[in-house]
């Protein structure tokens, strides 16, 4: 087993080694929170969750940091806007930027440090860059000196002239113009915090450096982000890390391309190219994994709506259908097919239970990969799902390719299909014990490797839209007063719930985390 993946600074595919045997830490870079979070925002969310997952499985043991940026010019304008303070505003958002990934089944991050809350361990990094003599102050801001940094440039191959950095006052302080700033001098009705240099706030790309190495140390495994972040960036997040420490800042980069939406019927307006441009001079600093055109665009509208509308695990499987480096191509079509796509899988699982009398959702994933090796090479069906699993795991190996594991899956569940086909699995008097035990052993396998997509994780009890969001309101609050019934024990009122549910032909099943309904 040998995993390879796409190193943006050496810009070649190269063997997986972690730098201590064993163990891997990973930092993406998160959210600016000063506005609600779009579909765009989760691309690296999901492709992250996904690479920890498949590295757990693999044997690893992952730490994952996704910052929060909660103090940025950003905020403030917004808070000014709005008459809120920048706390405020940080709050509403993150609390929607985390209700977000839960909808996409993104629970694997094991830190998201904030800006605000690390301000000692950002002062601490810059005054290590200050005595190094890497940076200066003037009047309260303080800059990196990339004149001093002969490695500068080497993950964007840009140099620092191309780097834009603040206008206005603060240009007028630097000593080049592709100077950045780590720390920025207090204005009037400004957030602050105090400092060696007086009241400020730290720069954007200073919070990376400094979080990371709290969190991961000063040389980590993985580092990754959106491709509008690589330069200027992570660009500055090296040299502030490589000049601080005198070392390596991260072994392997990792970039996923941005989302970009497709108006339907209009895909001739625009050629590829003058998209992509307008992807790359529309994508905003300090929005990770971000197309800005995306916000705006018709009928993008909020993430949360989205996810009401077609399902956290809809919308998940459609960022994982392509691979993490292209762009992803987001029309509400797309949307529309990979919703169907599901449906293919959603109707296996009700075959598997009417064949089993089991819940698929109910299967305990195999955790590691070494435990789910097939026995019995006698067995076709059983042959063909280890060759499935073997194909999965090696288009997951080479770089992360979901979107080939996912093609795998379909393929897994149309051997399984076919199989219960032949063997006529759902007459329960003409099938044979052995094949129905095959048929069994190659859903535990699909179970596995969905789990390792962070797929099906839980059955659907919902029906999305008008009526459905109703019933499903409504359902909601009959399952809730059963359970205060049972908790206070009126089993009388519990079972009747659950009788007159049963007469209208609802199921009701009572399960560890909670109970699931299911419509007639
Ligand atoms: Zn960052």
């Amino acid at each position: 087993m040998t995993i390879r993946l796409y190193n943006t600074l050496t810009r070649n595919k190269e063997e997986f080694v972690p730098i201590t045997p064993g163990k891997v830490g990973i930092y993406l870079c998160g959210p600016t929170v000063y506005a609600k979070a779009h579909i765009g925002h989760m691309v690296g969310p999901v492709i992250f969750d996904t690479v920890k997952r498949y590295l757990v499985y693999s044997g690893y043991q992952v730490t994952w940091v996704v910052n929060i940026t909660d103090v940025d010019d950003k905020l403030i304008k917004k808070g000014k806007e709005r008459g809120l303070s920048m706390a405020e505003v940080a709050c509403e958002n993150t609390a929607d930027y985390l209700a977000n990934l839960a909808g996409l089944g993104v629970d694997q991050i094991d830190h998201m440090p904030k800006a605000t809350e690390n301000i000692d361990e950002i002062i601490q990094f810059i005054q290590g860059l200050m005595d190094r003599d890497f940076a200066y102050a003037v009047d309260g801001d303080v800059f990196f000196d990339v004149g001093k940094d002969p490695g500068y440039g080497k993950l964007s191959n840009r140099s620092a002239d191309s780097q834009q950095g603040e206008g206005g006052e603060a240009a007028a302080k630097k000593r080049s113009s592709g100077d950045f700033a780590l720390w920025k001098a207090a204005k009037a009705d400004e957030p602050s915090w105090d400092s060696p240099w007086g009241l400020g706030r730290p720069g954007w790309h200073i919070e990376c450096s400094a979080m990371s190495r709290r969190l991961l140390g000063e040389t980590f495994d993985i580092h990754g982000g959106g491709l509008d972040l690589i330069f200027p960036h992570h660009e500055n997040e090296i040299a502030q890390s490589e000049c601080c420490h005198g070392k390596p800042m991260v072994k392997y980069w990792l970039h996923n391309g941005l989302l970009r939406a497709v108006a339907a019927g209009k895909l001739g307006g625009r050629s590829q190219r003058e998209a992509e441009q307008a992807t790359a001079h529309e994508a905003t600093p300090g929005e990770a994994t971000a197309d800005t055109k995306m916000s705006r665009s018709k009928g993008a509208g909020g993430l949360a709506d989205q996810i009401e509308r077609f399902g956290g695990e809809t919308l998940r499987f459609f960022l994982l259908r392509t691979h993490y480096r292209s762009t992803v191509e987001y029309s509400e079509q797309g949307l529309e097919e990979t919703k169907t796509g599901l449906e293919g899988f959603a109707r296996f699982f009700e075959r598997f239970q009417r064949i089993t009398g089991q819940s698929f959702y109910e299967l305990t994933p195999i955790a590691r990969r070494a435990d789910g090796e097939l026995a019995g090479d006698d067995d076709p069906l059983l042959a063909e799902v280890a060759q499935r699993r073997a194909d999965f795991a090696a288009k997951m190996d080479d770089d992360f390719n979901t979107g080939g594991a996912i093609s795998e899956l379909f393929e897994l569940v149309r051997a399984l299909n076919k199989f219960a086909d032949q063997q006529q699995l759902e007459d329960s008097a003409a099938r044979s014990p052995a094949a129905l035990a095959s048929f069994q052993r190659g859903v535990v396998t699909l179970r596995e490797l969905t789990a390792v997509l962070g797929l099906f994780r839980t059955a659907p009890t919902s029906k999305t839209g008008g009526e459905g969001e109703l019933v499903n309101q409504l359902m909601g609050l009959v399952v809730e007063l059963r359970a205060d019934a049972r908790k206070r024990k009126d089993f009388a009122t519990a079972d009747r719930i659950r009788q007159v549910l049963g007469e209208l032909g609802i199921a009701l099943e009572d399960r560890k985390d909670g109970t699931i309904w299911r419509l007639p």
